[in-house]
């Protein structure tokens, strides 16, 4: 470096220094971030017919922090609070978890849309239209992520290595549900359970399909309705993001169970379903109970990550007598009550 620059260089510089802020962060540190979201959007853009590339970009996402197992970030999208009113509470909203219900990634993009005219305040959001890129954005596109492990199997509840392996011996060890190894043994559910944990959400929404109902966790009752779904309680599954947030954290738990996967609702109905949300959140939340369990959120979560005493971790590998032992034993517990029409 000379100790005079020349002046062209000089004001190349200075130049420089006028370019709007992000323009020259991106350059700065070789333009990871921006590009991540550029690909994922496009690659959005490509699977979904109701999500086009441009549309996604138009949402201004942001990386989590937060990778899928290939690497894909998860995008997340923050509507803070404004200065003029305290927000009444902090929400997430999630889509595909499960990466072959598109229709759970493509109605966040559009209810996002309503958040970028309408956010007023009220609420504080962090969005996350899409917790499994790798399931969606494959050919074909699959529930599992990359590990081949559901996601909603993954989270920590009471005694997840017993529980989950019972579960999933009652499929029939239907690969579709195979809970991983171990809780939060998948990235996405660790982005997931740690956004949870730092956000401190006094609700929930996570939507899925295509079961046409409305699931609840958490205290105490959910919304009877939104739009045309209506409640239906789905029961209480291990591993499952309601058990782990909504039953163990005293988080409200709104599952949206859309009526089809590959088949949007209409868009009055999309609406309609964001109205009675917002009315229901309105008057439900916070809930005292969610914010006293927050004061005991890692305490919790210690117990519901513990090792079984014996074969640590290898429960869900066990051979299926094993397993059938652990079926009969966890079926005596009031933890299980599963619905087997639905199962989100
Ligand atoms: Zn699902």
């Amino acid at each position: 470096m000379p100790h005079v620059l020349p002046s062209i260089t000089a004001l190349f510089f200075s130049t420089l220094l006028l370019l709007p802020a992000p323009l020259l962060a991106s350059e700065a540190n070789s333009a990871e971030s921006p590009s991540a979201i550029v690909n994922e959007c496009k690659r959005i853009g490509n699977k979904l017919g109701s999500v086009s590339t441009r549309e996604c970009l138009s949402h201004q996402l942001q990386e989590s922090g937060g990778t899928s197992v290939t690497g894909q970030a998860i995008m997340i999208k923050e509507y803070p609070p404004l200065a003029a009113r305290e927000p009444k509470a902090r929400i997430l909203l999630i889509g595909g978890t499960h990466g072959d219900e598109y229709s759970s990634v493509s109605i966040i993009f559009k209810w996002m849309k309503t958040l970028d005219i309408h956010h007023s305040g009220l609420f504080h959001w962090h969005v996350s239209p899409l917790v499994n890129p790798d399931g969606l954005l494959q050919r074909p596109s699959q529930r599992l992520n990359a590990n081949g492990v559901d996601l909603n199997r993954n989270m920590p509840t009471p005694d997840w290595y017993k529980s989950t392996s019972a579960y999933w011996e009652k499929t029939g060890f239907d690969k579709r549900r195979y809970p991983g190894t171990a809780p939060l043994s998948e990235p996405e559910s660790r982005w997931l359970y740690e956004e949870i944990r730092t956000f401190k959400p006094h609700a929930i929404v996570s939507v899925h399909a295509p079961y046409g109902v409305l699931d609840f966790d958490g205290p105490p009752v959910g919304p009877n309705q939104l739009g045309q779904l209506h409640l239906h309680l789905i029961g209480t599954y291990p591993g499952s993001l309601g058990n782990s947030a909504g039953v163990q954290h005293q988080i409200p738990v709104i599952t949206v169970e859309l009526p089809h996967a590959g088949i949007m609702p209409s868009e009055d109905e999309i609406s309609r379903m964001w109205m009675d949300l917002i009315r229901w959140l309105r008057l439900n939340v916070p809930k005292e109970k969610t914010t006293r369990a927050y004061a005991t959120f890692d305490e919790t979560s210690k117990q519901l990550m513990a090792s079984p005493a014996v074969d640590t971790g290898q429960q869900t590998k066990a051979p299926a007598a094993a397993a059938k032992a652990a079926a009969t034993e966890a079926e005596k517990s009031s933890d299980i009550h599963m619905n087997s029409r639905i199962d989100n």
